[in-house]
C-alpha cells in the first residue's frame, strides 16, 4: 500500500487488534486493524467490516475473515509528507489519488494514468498519439535512468493496456484496474516527481550553498 503519511509504497501487513460485534447469526464482523509504515514509522489504523467465514474472527486469526469494507480511519486527513518542490498542479490531483487509493482504486488509477501522461507530455515534452506510444519515447531516452524507466514501461504489462485500450487512449477513463495496478501507478508517479522536481531543486540548493562558500573564498563560482 502506499503510506498515507509520506507516500512511499511498503508491503503491508496488518493487525487486528480489537474485534467488535459479529452480528447475531455470526455471519457479519467488525475489527480495528493497525500496520506501521517501515519507512516514516508513522501508524495506520482501519476499520475493518463484511462477512465473516468463521467465528475465530473472535479469537484474533483473521486469517479466514473477509471483511471487504475496510476504512483508513487514522491518519484521518491525508497528511502527506509531500515534498514542496513539487509543483501544485501536480501535487493536488496526486492527493486526490491517494486519498481515492482505499475508496475506489480504478478511480485513482485513472487519476494517476493521467498524471502521468500530463508529466511525460509537459515535463519530458514528448508527444503521441496514445500513453503507450509516450511511454515507449520515453523508454528510448537514454539519458533517463534505467530503473525509471522499466518502471514506467511496467505499467503497460500491469495494467493490461492491450486488453484496455481505453487507459492507452483515453487516460483518465474510469475502467477496471489489475490488482496492484492502482499503488503501481501511484508509485510511478511519486518516482516521476523525484526526477523531474526534486532532485534537480536539491541539486540547484547544493550548487548555491557551495557557490556561497566559493564566494566566500573569492574563487570562480558553478554555472
Ligand atoms: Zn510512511
Amino acid at each position: 500500500m502506499i503510506c498515507p503519511h509520506c507516500g512511499v509504497a511498503f508491503h503491508e501487513d496488518w493487525s487486528l487488534v480489537a474485534n467488535g460485534p459479529v452480528c447475531f447469526d455470526g455471519t457479519i464482523g467488525t475489527g480495528i486493524e493497525y500496520d506501521i509504515c517501515p519507512e516514516c514509522n508513522e501508524p495506520i489504523i482501519r476499520v475493518v467490516h463484511g462477512p465473516v467465514e468463521n467465528e475465530d474472527f473472535l479469537e484474533d486469526d483473521n486469517e479466514e475473515v473477509i471483511l471487504d469494507d475496510k476504512k483508513i480511519v487514522y491518519p484521518y486527513s491525508i497528511e502527506i509528507g509531500l515534498s514542496e518542490d513539487i509543483p501544485d498542479i501536480y501535487k493536488e490531483d496526486f492527493i486526490e489519488a491517494m486519498k481515492l487509493m482505499s475508496q475506489s482504486p480504478k478511480a485513482s488509477a485513472a487519476l494517476s494514468r493521467r498524471l502521468l501522461q500530463k508529466l511525460l507530455i509537459d515535463e519530458a515534452k514528448i508527444k503521441g498519439a496514445s500513453l503507450s506510444i509516450q511511454i515507449e519515447k520515453f523508454c528510448s531516452n537514454d539519458d533517463i535512468p534505467s530503473v525509471l524507466k522499466e518502471s514506467v514501461d511496467a505499467i503497460r504489462n500491469i495494467g493490461n493496456f492491450a486488453a484496455h485500450p481505453l487507459k492507452d487512449k483515453n487516460t483518465g477513463e474510469i475502467i477496471e484496474v489489475e490488482p496492484g495496478e492502482a499503488e503501481w501507478s501511484l508509485d510511478i508517479v511519486r518516482g516521476l516527481f523525484d526526477y523531474f522536481f526534486i532532485q534537480p531543486a536539491r541539486l540547484q540548493r547544493r550548487r548555491d550553498e557551495l557557490n556561497i562558500k566559493l564566494k566566500s573564498m573569492g574563487k570562480p563560482l558553478l554555472k
